[in-house]
């Protein structure tokens, strides 16, 4: 099932017209490694992961696979240190203060922590993020961290004028021709994403099933 439900993600992918590259990132919240291993016996090798407790579990379960573990839930500042420790990519940092706590926590030897600004596209009070004014007052400051890297933004836009935040998005990262990265579209807009320059998908209930 998982297998096919993969199958049928990177057939939905291949659909869509783009010149750009895509990884797709299975989320894997709420999901027992047993299902991850699925997954990866299907040749997957990066996972999306929102809560920090759980998400140490599974990565030490399935150390030694080359997996790449991005995380992509809420940050707790006390929480930081762990995030720094285990992952490669984090996709949701919506404040300088803790860039700042990921580049002092990064362990010398591995590489730098691939970042991501977590954007407020809709500007909705219920989501976090950086509004888009606030942009590009910040992104001079991840100059001064040697051991995180700004890659680029993350968003989960409004359902409701999904693609109009996805060009919005686009847009802003084009002003940078040094970032590289567009983390957005879920299960049930990764096509529109896709259409208007996702680099990253990330992909959870169309891989593992519905979450409880
Ligand atoms: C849960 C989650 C996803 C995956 O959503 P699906 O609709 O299950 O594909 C993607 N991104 C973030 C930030 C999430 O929390």
């Amino acid at each position: 099932m998982i297998a096919q439900n993969l199958e049928k993600i990177h057939n939905r992918i291949n659909a869509v017209e783009h010149s750009q590259k895509i990884m797709l990132i299975a989320v894997s919240k709420t999901k027992p490694a047993s299902d991850l291993q699925k997954a990866i016996d299907a040749g997957q090798k990066h996972f999306g992961e929102n809560y920090l407790q759980e998400a140490l579990e599974k990565i030490e379960t399935l150390k030694g696979q080359n997996l790449v573990w991005h995380f992509i839930g809420p940050i707790q500042s006390n929480k930081t240190k762990p995030i720094a420790q285990n992952f490669d990519w984090v996709h949701s940092v919506d404040r300088l203060k803790i860039a700042q706590r990921f580049n002092d926590q990064r362990p010398q030897g591995l590489e730098k922590l691939n970042v991501l600004l977590q954007v407020n596209i809709d500007n909705e009070s219920t989501k976090s993020g950086v509004l888009v004014d606030e942009i590009e007052e910040l992104i001079p400051h991840f100059e001064n961290f040697k051991n995180i890297s700004l890659r680029g933004f993350m968003c989960i836009p409004n359902p409701n004028n999904a693609e109009q935040s996805f060009k919005k998005m686009a847009e802003i990262l084009q002003k940078h021709p040094n970032l590289d990265t567009l983390s957005m579209g879920m299960s049930s807009d990764l096509d529109l994403a896709i259409k208007n320059g996702a680099t990253f998908v990330r992909i959870g209930t169309d891989i593992f099933g519905k979450r409880s």
